[in-house]
This record gives structure tokens, C-alpha cells and sequence, in this order.
């Protein structure tokens, strides 16, 4: 398993209220699984996201990551596990406006201590990969939405990174461009890279080798495959 939730809590104090926003979720994603959480508002499906991403900590129970125990980890263990085998796509995309796409996804290399030149190959290819190698000297600002998206999802996924974050990454794309969005997320799970995808919409949700539902910080105990959720 790339990622497993053991029986995790997490409950946030909210002045004097309690806020369980986990409670008791226990989850296991395969490498190359295309797992999406689905789930009304406020149901814990970020916090489960930022969980898995060591953004978070659980207040119960464990979360396993490529086989180790974020709890165990100290904090530049953790660091290094948030740059190496995890990727992140959000809504916002974050893209740094005075680079270029390829230097953009270069980044996370960089911090990894890759020289340059390597680091741009590396990311080039992966610009390649996500369908926009044409673009990699272009400015985010000369980018569509949907091509900036390509581009935050190559700097996720850059560096063979082995379980990616997205948390409604097609948030501000239209469907057609978050289709292609999710159709280039499914095509990096046969690749072997194994996605966690928040979202609300059973449209994208149905591009998911499985389909999980949070209620109230819990999981609704049935799963339904793909096909009987569009059905
Ligand atoms: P979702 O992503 O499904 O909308 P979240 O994971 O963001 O849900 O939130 C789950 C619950 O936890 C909500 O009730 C939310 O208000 C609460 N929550 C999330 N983050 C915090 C926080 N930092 N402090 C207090 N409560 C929080």
C-alpha cells in the first residue's frame, strides 16, 4: 500500500466545541489506484487530503505513508517524504508568476538538491508527459487555465513522485478542461502513480478506479464501484 489511514481521528477545538472532523477512518490506496473522496461539505475529506500529505496530524490512530509511519517521522523526515514521494494539486494553483512553466516544475528538484540542468530535463519530460512539452518556456500568465493546471500537475508529479494530493483541482476550470484534467490524472495512475482526488462532482469522481463517501467525518460503509455509482 502507498498510503493507509489506521482507525484515524482527527478533532480540532473550536473555542469550547469539539469539531470531530475525523472520526475512526481507516483506508488503504494500492500504488496506481485512482481513489476520489467524496462527501457533502465539512465532511473531513481536505483534512483526510493534508492528513496523507503529513500537512496535518492525526489527534488518533496512524497514517502510513510508502510503508512508514508519519508519526514516527521527525520533522525533516517529514519535509523530505512532502517533497520526494508526495505531490500536491490544489484548487489554486500556486504557480510562481516570474518563472516559466519549466522552471516552475523544476523547483521541487531544485530543493531537492538536483543540479539544473538534470532538474530541467527531468521536468521538460514531465511537461511532455502531462501534454504541454510545447509550452515550457511560456509564463503562467500566457497559459490557459487548463494548461496552468498541467503545468501545477507536472510539478506535483516531477521527480517520480508515488501518491498524488488533488483536492478539487478542477475547482476553477470549466468541465470539458477539468475532463481533460482528469483524464491526464487517470492516465498517471496506469503509470503507477497512485491519486487521492477530493471532489464533488460525480462527473469527475467517475473517472476513479473506485469512488469513496465521507459523512460526518466517517466513511459510508459501502463502496460502490464506478460504474454502479454512475448508474
Ligand atoms: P471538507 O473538505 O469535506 O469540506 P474539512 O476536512 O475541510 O471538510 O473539514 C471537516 C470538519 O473539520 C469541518 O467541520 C470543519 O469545520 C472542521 N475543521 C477543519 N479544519 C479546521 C480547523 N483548522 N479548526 C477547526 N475546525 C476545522
Amino acid at each position: 500500500m502507498i498510503c493507509e489511514f489506521r482507525d484515524v481521528q482527527r478533532r480540532y477545538h473550536d473555542g469550547d466545541r469539539e469539531v470531530s472532523a475525523l472520526d475512526g477512518v481507516s483506508l488503504a490506496i494500492a500504488p496506481g489506484e485512482f481513489v476520489a473522496i467524496m462527501g457533502p461539505s465539512g465532511s473531513g475529506k481536505s483534512t483526510l487530503s493534508n492528513l496523507a500529505g503529513g500537512l496535518d496530524e492525526p489527534t488518533g490512530g496512524h497514517v502510513v505513508v510508502d510503508g512508514v509511519d508519519l508519526s514516527a517521522m521527525g520533522p525533516t523526515e517529514l519535509a523530505a517524504m512532502r517533497r520526494r514521494t508526495v505531490g500536491y494539486v490544489f484548487q489554486r494553483l500556486n504557480l510562481i508568476p516570474s518563472l516559466t512553466a519549466a522552471e516552475n516544475v523544476m523547483l521541487p528538484l531544485e530543493l531537492n538538491g538536483m543540479s539544473a540542468r538534470a532538474a530541467r530535463a527531468a521536468a521538460r519530460a514531465t511537461l511532455a508527459d502531462t501534454g504541454i512539452g510545447q509550452l515550457c518556456d511560456r509564463y503562467p500568465d500566457d497559459l490557459s487555465g487548463g494548461q496552468q493546471q498541467r503545468v501545477a500537475i507536472a510539478r506535483a508529479l516531477v521527480g517520480d513522485r508515488k501518491l498524488l494530493l488533488a483536492d478539487e483541482p478542477t475547482g476553477a476550470l470549466d468541465t470539458v478542461t477539468g475532463e481533460e484534467v482528469l483524464g491526464l490524472l487517470a492516465a498517471r495512475a496506469t503509470a503507477g502513480v497512485a491519486i487521492m482526488l477530493v471532489t464533488h462532482e460525480p462527473r469527475f469522481a467517475s473517472f476513479a478506479d473506485r469512488v469513496v463517501t465521507l459523512r460526518d467525518g466517517r466513511l459510508v460503509p459501502q463502496t460502490r464501484t464506478v460504474m454502479e455509482g454512475v448508474r
